[in-house]
């Protein structure tokens, strides 16, 4: 019936610096990611986005699925979802398909939004038209002082809410590294530090991304218990589920997990298994909107939260609309990245954002930005 048929997919891989003097941090540091554009035969343009730590990676995948899902219908997103799926992956893998997969099927949301003149958050359900962000003071290499100095501004901004990285570089380092004990010992101390700044009322949360074994993420948690961390990231390698249902067992810190997962039956075992407080399905990583309300749905059968980021304004287009969404990351670097390229950005009022009825996602990529940050 209708003629929104995808007529081209190209990828383009970005590298963004991101200076964090804004934030009192004397490091500058590039944001990289691959923005995806798809056209329809109707004229309407749609953009997603996912990350890499090199975004050139993704673009054969980008090449590949163009191929396979030309001529679909750009707003049975399922259809696409399946087509790429299988095309990309067929397996029991994710990781680049997952990627490619998550920017492309963005991008389809922004046009089905356009075509139907309706915010994507409001075709996810419109649960809520506002979402509370937390500030993620994630900033490599910064000291003590400089990671107080980074949440005393972001409080300033308006921020209540904040969580901060532990257990660098821990088992990612093999070779030459510290151990994992004094790398908790002077986790320990920064989030002293942070406490202390920050005073009693702020949420305060941790993230290992997956860089912890269990005894030294235990270890952890005793270590902080006197400075009253609200809840724990990711604290071990691989997200492993089962040894993540033996630490919630062992310690009473709540744990969230899911921001790099690829397979929505990842999340599902967190789920049977009792090994998180919170998902956090990533719309740029672990297969969009399309993969991420099948998984949003799975954590309301399960009376379980969602939170997450790192793509602030494009994830809480997801915390808005579905009934398990709650708060939104602010990652400071990712957040600029998207100020350099994106015009009309809502921003935020306080620590909340109103979702606006722009349609599709309710801004643009400006090409001249876009052109200026694209690596060959
Ligand atoms: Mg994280």
């Amino acid at each position: 019936m209708n003629g929104h048929r995808i007529a081209s997919v190209r990828g383009t891989p970005l590298r963004i610096p991101v200076d964090f003097s804004w934030l009192g941090v004397k490091k500058s540091r590039s944001a990289s990611m691959c923005l995806v554009e798809v056209k329809t035969d109707t004229g309407i343009v749609g953009h997603g986005l996912t990350q890499h730590i090199d975004a050139r990676a993704i673009i054969p995948q980008i090449a590949l699925a163009e191929k396979a899902i030309l001529g679909l219908d750009a707003l049975a997103n399922e259809r696409a979802w399946h087509v790429l799926y299988w095309t990309l992956s067929g397996s029991a893998q994710a990781q680049y398909s997952s990627w490619a997969i998550s920017a492309i099927d963005t991008a389809l949301w922004d046009i089905k939004g356009k075509a139907l003149e309706l915010p994507v958050w409001k075709l996810l359900g419109g649960a809520r038209n506002r979402v509370q962000a937390y500030a993620t003071i994630g900033v490599p290499g910064a000291s003590s002082e400089e990671l107080v100095e980074a949440a005393l501004r972001l409080k300033e901004m308006g921020f209540t809410s904040f969580k901060t990285q532990v257990g660098r570089p821990g088992l990612d380092h093999l070779k030459g590294q510290k151990p994992l004990r004094d790398i908790i010992r002077e986790d320990a101390k920064r989030i002293k530090a942070l406490r202390d700044a920050l005073g009693d009322d702020a949420e305060l949360g941790i993230d290992a991304q997956c860089r912890l074994d269990l005894m030294h993420a235990l270890e952890l948690v005793r270590l902080v218990e006197p400075y009253g961390v609200d809840y724990f990231e990711e604290p071990l390698v691989e997200n492993d589920v089962l040894l993540m249902a033996d630490m919630r067992r062992r310690c009473a810190m709540p744990l969230h997990a899911g921001q790099s997962e690829g397979l929505a039956s990842r999340f599902r075992d967190m789920l049977i298994n009792n090994a998180v407080d919170v998902l956090q399905p990533n719309i740029a990583v672990a297969g969009g909107f399309t993969q991420c309300a099948r998984i949003a749905g799975l954590a309301s059968a399960f009376n379980t939260p969602i939170n997450g980021g790192n793509y602030f304004w494009h994830i809480a287009h997801l915390q808005a609309g579905v009934a398990a969404g709650t708060t939104v990351e602010y990652q400071t670097g990712a957040a600029k990245a998207c100020e350099a390229i994106f015009s009309s950005l809502p921003q935020l009022n306080g620590d909340w954002l109103e979702m606006t009825d722009m349609p599709g996602l309710g801004f643009e990529p400006v090409p001249e930005f876009v052109r200026e940050f694209t690596i060959t």
